[in-house]
């Protein structure tokens, strides 16, 4: 397709953008050399790995391989077309898009998207007009007056008011005999299946318009002024509306809150301009769905990595309920979310009224992270009798398993224990029953090399993995135990910590094994108790509870494949090694070679322990035979 925008102007637009300033917008960049930093808006990450750099005009991100130049992170950060980034960012500029010799055609090739801008911009006029100067719009000012909405408010937030009648809008569309086709996909009017018949689908409501990031109206929410019902209505979406992406009052939102490090997720419209109000202005709300991945990560790329979420709600059920909904989608982007649950009877617009701002801030300041707030909230409302406590933790298995972090999941199953006097391994064994689900069969496939590349960085290597995985079989099934024995496969592990607990729970079970104790289920929960209260480092008493939770089932081939993948990656490693002394001699790499003869040699020495330590083992079993 002929591109309208000639080449060269697009080159100037990009020489003249500022690709810093754009992606700033949207990512927190730190300097680094002669690059900025941050977290990649488009993946999971802990650590920055979103690098972009301000010579070249480009960005590129180290986790997901995303890059490209400035036109390619709006298209990918705000879903833009080619086109509508190229023009967004020249009127940024100020640079103008020559449109000569426009064919008819060629104009109705113009993006879809700018032309469904331009009319929601309209709408919103209209609205805006009804509101604040016709007689119509008289008892929408009175009821936003009374809700104590300022001037100030309604302008800034371009707050509008849609008419009772039926055909406001289709009058106005009508009379500037605008396309029907454009008309229907703004969503704006609603058409009765196989007729003509339209109406106006916003009638006698509070019009709130919402904005992207540049400004531009994507959609719009509508609230009535009485009890009928729906209470909140919202355009649907279109091809310039994605609600599990946009939030309203993110663009006046943003700037405070990159300040702040820190941003409040309310629960309507009116609680955002109430926030506003009292001039607290980090103050968001999600576009009546639910609040997603995209949501969080763009929340992420706003504050920070030591940013704050704080979802505010009216009521403690209300609370619960969002706080189990999007605990796992905060915990995946390691975002600290908390739950604050205004005093019984208030609203944010009523609680700012009565106490101000604050002592607002400062009620948020001691916002519970959405696991305590979830465990407190269990605790009271079912009280610490037996009865109590078993409801407390039938409450609790799906949030403690949904807990990604092993340290930190071993921590809240230890506070929780504590706190209601229950056994740490009761819960545990109950947490683990949960997590047996599909995510850890995923994970077995990737041990068994059926799902391609493992993600190294996740802990630590592929070995450590490995080694992981056969701790966990050691602890889920204690029949491979002398199989283990016979391989000598814990000597070969690279991690020391793994490798003493293989070795303790070895010893465990050949402790137990002579005490004639079956191996049934009942006594795996001893078993697992007995070598948890050997472990008194915290660390590695994580590390062990996560393995136990990470359970798979286990069969004696799935057990003996792992076996033998272990002992090939150790060879493997073997390999990696020499082909590393003959690269460093054919490079003269004196110093290198040095270090790798070394190792090679520690690796030999290892070896020849193993072997030996083997053969005496093999005598052992004999001799006791
Ligand atoms: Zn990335």
């Amino acid at each position: 397709m002929a591109n309208f925008i000639p080449e060269e102007t697009i080159r100037t637009i990009e020489n003249a953008a500022d690709i810093i300033e754009i992606v700033s917008e949207s990512v927190v960049l730190k300097k680094a050399g002669k690059n900025y930093v941050g977290l990649c808006p488009f993946h999971s990450e802990k650590t920055p790995s979103f690098t972009v750099n301000p010579d070249k005009q480009i960005f590129h991100c180290f986790g997901c391989g995303v890059g490209g130049n400035i036109f390619n992170f709006l298209m990918k950060q705000d879903g833009m077309s080619f086109p509508d980034a190229v023009r967004m960012l020249a009127r940024r500029c100020g640079i103008e898009i020559p449109t000569p010799q426009m064919a008819p055609a060629q104009k109705r090739r113009i993006s879809e998207k700018e032309n469904l801008y331009a009319l929601n911009r309209r709408i919103m006029e209209f609205y805006q007009h009804m509101l604040m100067k016709s007689t119509k719009g008289d008892k929408a000012r009175k009821y936003l007056n009374r809700r104590g909405m300022t001037d100030r408010i309604i302008e800034s937030f371009k707050l509008g008011y849609a008419p009772g009648s039926w055909d406001s809008l289709v009058k106005v569309f009508s009379k500037n005999k605008m396309p029907q086709t454009l008309i229907q996909k703004s969503g704006m009017i609603v058409t009765k299946e196989n007729s003509n018949r339209t109406w106006d689908r916003f009638r006698d409501r509070i019009i709130f318009p919402i904005f992207n990031s540049s400004m531009q109206i994507i959609g719009f929410g509508g609230r009535v002024m009485d009890d009928s019902l729906p209470k909140y209505l919202n355009s649907p979406e279109t091809p310039v509306y994605n609600k599990s992406r946009s939030l309203y009052g993110l663009h006046a939102a943003r700037r405070p809150a990159r300040v702040d490090k820190k941003i409040y997720i309310a629960e309507g419209y009116f609680d955002v301009l109430a926030l506003h109000q009292h001039r607290i202005a980090n103050a968001v709300a999600t576009l009546g769905t639910s609040m997603t991945a995209e949501h969080v990560r763009i929340l992420k790329g706003i504050i920070g990595k030591q940013g704050q979420v704080i979802l505010v709600y009216d009521s403690d059920a209300a609370g619960i309920k969002a706080a189990r909904r999007s605990i796992e989608l905060f915990k995946k982007e390691y975002v600290d979310a908390r739950i604050m649950v205004l005093p019984t009877g208030h609203d944010p617009d009523s609680y700012l009224l009565e106490f101000g701002s604050e002592r607002f801030v400062e009620l948020a300041g001691h916002a519970l992270g959405i696991i305590p707030f979830l465990i407190d909230s269990a605790v009271k409302k079912h009280g610490l009798s037996i009865e109590g406590k078993i409801r407390i933790i039938a409450d609790l298995l799906d949030t403690l398993a949904a807990i990604g972090d092993d340290v930190e999941r071993s921590l809240y199953i230890k506070d929780l224990a504590e706190r209601i006097g229950v056994d740490e391994v009761a819960i545990i064994e109950k947490v683990r029953k949960i997590s047996k689900s599909e995510k850890n069969k995923l994970q077995v496939l990737e041990v068994h090399g059926k799902n391609g590349p493992v993600d190294k960085k996740s802990s630590g290597g592929k070995g450590i993995r490995l080694e992981k995985q056969i701790i966990a079989m050691l602890l889920q099934f204690p029949e491979i135990v002398p199989e283990i024995i016979k391989r000598n496969v814990i000597d070969h592990f690279e991690d020391k910590n793994l490798r003493s607990i293989g070795k303790m729970i070895i010893l465990k079970n050949t402790a137990a094994g002579e005490k004639k104790i079956s191996g049934s289920e009942r006594n795996n929960s001893g078993r697992i108790a007995d070598i948890l209260s050997s472990i008194s480092e915290p660390e590695i008493r994580s590390t062990v509870i996560s393995l136990i939770i990470e359970d798979v089932d286990w069969d004696q081939s799935g057990c003996n494949k792992l076996l033998t993948q272990f002992e090939n990656s150790c060879k493997r490693g073997d390999n990696d090694l020499l082909k590393e002394i003959r690269a460093a001699e054919n490079n003269n790499d004196h110093a290198l070679l040095l270090q790798l003869l070394k190792q090679k040699q520690i690796q030999a020495r290892k070896k020849y322990l193993v072997k030996n330590t083997k053969v005496n083992h093999d005598k052992l079993v004999k001799s006791r035979i």
